[in-house]
C-alpha cells in the first residue's frame, strides 16, 4: 500500500537521477567481489582499528555527543601536513565539505563550474543551492584548463577540480593547477578535491595545499575514506583561509564527525607504514591490470591513464561496456558502469587485492570471449 502524494519536490530534484550505490551482494545473496566504490582492499590500519574500538568501548561512547570541533583530529592533521589547525575543517566525509562550499558561496543565478566527467557530487551540490552547474569540455577524458578558463563568466562563484579526478582517474599537473588558479577571478572559490592525493607519487603533487596556504580563494579537500580505509566512518577535511573556514563552519551540521571516527582518523595519520603499503600495492596492481587489459587484443578496450586507485576502461569495440558489466556481475565481480554520468561506454574498476585483481582480469577476458 502507498500514500497518495500531495507534495511536489522542487523541479530540479525530479530531474536528478537517483544515486544508485554499488551492490555488495548478488540477487541470490551470493557475495560479490566489490570493486565499485574505490575503497582500500587492504582494509584499515591496525592502529586506527584499535583506536576506533577503544573509543567505541568507552562507557559514554553512545550517550555523549562527539567533539563538535574535531579538535584533536584537526591538530593531528595540521601537525602531519604543516598547517594551521585553526584553518582545518572536518566534515562528514569530504562530500559534506564539497556541499558546504557551494552552499556558502553560490545561490540562485550563480554558476558553478567543473569539467565534464567531473565528480558526480558537484552537479548535485550546485543544483541543491539553486545555482547553475556548468560543464567545461574535457580533453580526451582529462581536465582541460583552457576550456575551464574559457567557461568562466561573471556569474561563476565556485570552480570544482577533482585532482586526480573520479571517474576518469586523470591528473592535472602542478603547472595546470597553478595556471587555472591564476586565471580565475579572486572572488571565485577554487575547490581542489584531493580525495585520491595519497595515491600520487611525490613528484605528482599538484601543489594544492601549498596554494591553499597563501591564496585567499583556494579550498583543498581530502578524505579518510580512500587510502586510510575509513570509508564507513565518513571523515573528510579541508584547508583554506580563515574567513572561508569560518563561513563554512557557520552552516555545517554541528556534530558532523563521530567520536570513534575522529579517534580512528588520528591514529590513521600516525600509521605511515599502512599508507605506504597501500600506495605501493595500488601502484603495482594498477600497472599490472592496465597491462593485462591493454594486452587483451583486438576488442577495442582502452585504459585511461590513472593516478588513482581505480581504472576507467573505455569499450570502443564490438563488445559493449554494459555487456561486460553484466557478465562480470554473473562471474561475481561488481564494477561501476556509468551511463548516468555520460559514460555508457565505460567501466570503472577499483584496484583490489592481488587475488581480486587477477580474478577480475580473468573475468574480463572470459566476458570478452562471450
Ligand atoms: N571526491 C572524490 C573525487 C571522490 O571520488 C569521493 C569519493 N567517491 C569523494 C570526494 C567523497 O569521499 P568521502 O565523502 O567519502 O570523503
Amino acid at each position: 500500500t502507498n500514500v497518495t502524494p500531495t507534495l511536489t519536490p522542487k523541479p530540479w530534484i525530479s530531474g536528478i537521477a537517483p544515486y544508485v550505490p554499488g551492490k555488495s551482494a548478488g540477487a541470490d545473496g551470493r557475495a560479490l567481489i566489490k570493486l565499485s566504490a574505490n575503497e582500500n582492499p587492504l582494509g584499515t590500519s591496525d592502529a586506527a582499528r584499535a583506536a576506533f574500538t577503544a573509543a567505541q568501548d568507552a562507557a559514554d561512547a553512545l550517550s555523549r555527543y562527539p567533539d563538535p570541533g574535531s579538535n584533536l583530529l584537526r591538530e593531528a592533521i595540521a601537525a602531519r601536513f604543516g598547517l594551521d589547525p585553526a584553518r582545518v575543517i572536518c566534515g562528514n566525509g569530504s562530500d559534506e565539505l564539497l556541499h558546504l562550499a557551494a552552499g556558502t558561496y553560490a545561490g540562485a543565478g550563480d554558476e558553478i563550474l567543473y569539467v565534464r566527467y567531473g565528480f558526480a557530487v558537484y552537479e548535485i551540490a550546485a543544483r541543491r543551492v539553486g545555482a547553475t552547474p556548468v560543464e567545461a569540455d574535457d580533453r580526451d577524458y582529462a581536465t582541460d584548463v583552457d576550456a575551464l578558463l574559457a567557461a568562466v563568466t561573471d556569474k561563476t562563484r565556485v570552480v570544482y577540480l577533482a585532482n586526480p579526478n573520479n571517474p576518469t582517474g586523470t591528473l592535472a599537473t602542478r603547472e595546470e593547477v597553478t595556471r587555472l588558479h591564476a586565471g580565475l577571478p579572486k572572488d571565485v572559490l577554487f575547490v581542489i578535491d584531493q580525495a585520491y592525493a595519497e595515491y600520487l607519487a611525490p613528484d605528482e603533487d599538484d601543489g594544492g595545499l601549498e596554494l591553499a596556504k597563501t591564496e585567499p580563494n583556494v579550498f583543498v579537500t581530502r578524505t579518510f575514506s580512500k587510502i586510510h580505509g575509513l570509508a564507513a566512518e565518513r571523515i573528510g577535511w579541508g584547508y583554506a583561509a580563515s574567513d572561508v573556514i569560518s563561513a563554512l563552519h557557520r552552516i555545517r551540521l554541528p556534530f558532523n564527525v563521530t567520536r570513534a571516527g575522529q579517534a580512528a582518523a588520528v591514529a590513521a595519520l600516525g600509521d605511515d607504514d599502512f599508507v605506504t603499503r597501500s600506495r605501493e600495492h595500488n601502484a603495482s596492481w594498477r600497472a599490472w591490470l592496465a597491462r593485462e587489459i591493454e594486452g587483451l587484443g583486438n576488442h577495442g578496450l582502452r585504459v585511461v591513464p590513472s593516478a588513482t586507485n581505480f581504472l576507467l576502461v573505455l569499450f570502443e569495440g564490438s563488445v559493449s561496456a554494459e555487456t561486460v558489466y553484466n557478465r562480470l556481475m554473473d562471474a561475481g565481480y561488481i564494477v561501476r558502469w556509468l551511463p548516468g554520468q555520460g559514460l555508457p561506454h565505460a567501466l570503472r574498476m577499483t584496484i583490489g587485492t592481488e587475488e581480486e585483481t587477477r580474478g577480475l582480469a580473468a573475468a574480463i577476458r572470459a566476458a570478452l570471449a562471450g
